[in-house]
């Protein structure tokens, strides 16, 4: 199980919500939803606990401590994250762990006391167990012939299960805490793409050694979680990458200039035709030379199916579009993006230049690594 906190800044499409995932409760504003995945483990230990071990009942208990430990450990970050002004989009917990999703990834001074809060809060756990087991353990002893022993030191047991989750958390490679830590402190002396470099280089350098020692000793466990730190590196390295190839270009130069906008009086099923006859999934809807709002796909199905063909689109429109100025840094316009949707309209005050989509930032992404740089988009 690790905790691991994730800004949404993968150029591969940022998804605004993790699929599969069950909506339980919010924490401070936080969603939190859990991977159907570990729906499918706790039946899976629900089943298990039926079976009558004399410990069944307090491996049940310290599981399901250790989860929430995992959980205050992701809340941690969401804590402190809001406290420096960033949204923590939601948390989601997964079999192995937690994850807790920033809208944006904070400077260096701020992303080392967001990563370093989830450990601490698993060190403080450690700290307030041990203390209550020590003052509890002189009457606890007389217990012991009535209990099962290993329920006994059920304190201890969750206590040291939390030191290991702050210990494994801050091992100073990605995807792990202690890997943005470092990116951090490394940020004071070099670039933020090269100390992300490295940090990436640690994390996979440790799964393959992980994975080595995994197979050497048959711990399959062990091989399973180097796979899952190795793909996190990865993925954390090609995101700076995809950042660096962004910093300093302005928003114009990926802007997609060729497009066709739908005005006000158009009709849902005139959209639908657009939709089909044209690879453009957004349309911008204007009065005249004016942006009314934004339609995508999502919402002219949806008008399609609720309101019928004839539906007039300006009432189905998006008011609340994303406006990106055309000098932007194309670095931050994909920070806003992760947050706000697949299209943003580009404008001048209130002239419309553009159009900036996932779809186009991840073609120009591709062109400039092969080192083209296009001039327009498309
Ligand atoms: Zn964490």
């Amino acid at each position: 199980m690790r905790g691991a906190v994730s800004p949404e800044s993968s150029v591969n499409r940022p998804q605004p919500k993790i699929p599969g995932a069950i909506r339980a409760f919010t924490v401070f504003g936080v969603p939190v939803r859990f991977h159907f995945t570990f729906l499918l483990l706790v039946a899976f230990l629900i089943v298990v606990g039926l079976d009558d071990r004399p410990s069944a009942m307090g491996d049940a208990i310290f599981i399901g401590a250790l989860f929430a430990s995992v959980l205050l450990h992701e809340i941690g970050h969401a804590v402190v994250a809001r406290h420096f002004g960033v949204r923590t989009i939601e948390i989601v917990m997964f079999p192995i762990g937690g994850v807790a999703r920033l809208a944006s990834s904070p400077p260096a001074r701020k992303e080392f006391w967001i990563a370093s809060a989830g450990p601490l809060v698993n060190l403080i756990i450690t700290g307030a167990l041990l203390g209550i087991a020590a003052y509890t353990q002189p009457e606890m002893s007389g217990m012991e012939t009535l209990t099962d022993p290993s329920d006994a030191d059920l304190l201890e047991r969750i206590a040291y299960g939390n030191l290991i989750l702050a210990l494994f958390n801050l091992l100073p490679a990605f995807p792990m805490d202690g890997g943005r830590i470092l990116r951090s402190v490394l940020a004071i002396w070099k670039s933020d793409e090269a100390a992300t470099q490295i940090a990436s280089r640690a994390g996979r350098t440790l799964a393959v050694a992980m994975g080595l020692y995994g197979l050497i000793s048959m711990q399959f466990m062990l091989l399973f979680i180097a796979f899952f730190v190795y793909l996190g590196a990865a993925q954390e390295g090609q995101a700076a990458m995809g950042r660096s190839l962004m910093h300093g270009v302005p928003v114009r130069a990926a802007m997609i200039t060729k497009f066709v906008a739908l005005s006000h009086g158009d009709t849902v099923g005139d959209a639908a035709k657009l939709l089909l006859d044209s690879a453009q999934q957004d349309f911008p809807v204007l009065h005249g030379e004016q942006v009314v709002g934004l339609l995508d796909r999502h919402a002219l199905l949806r008008a399609m199916a609720a309101e019928g063909a004839d539906a007039y689109i300006a009432g189905e429109a998006d008011r609340g579009f994303l406006r990106l100025s055309p000098d932007m840094d194309l670095a931050e316009a994909m920070n806003q993006m992760a947050e706000a949707g697949p299209c943003a309209l580009v404008m001048d005050g209130d002239r419309l230049l553009g159009l900036l989509t996932r779809e186009n930032l991840s073609e120009f992404i591709l062109l400039r690594k092969v080192g083209m740089t296009p001039e327009v988009g498309r």
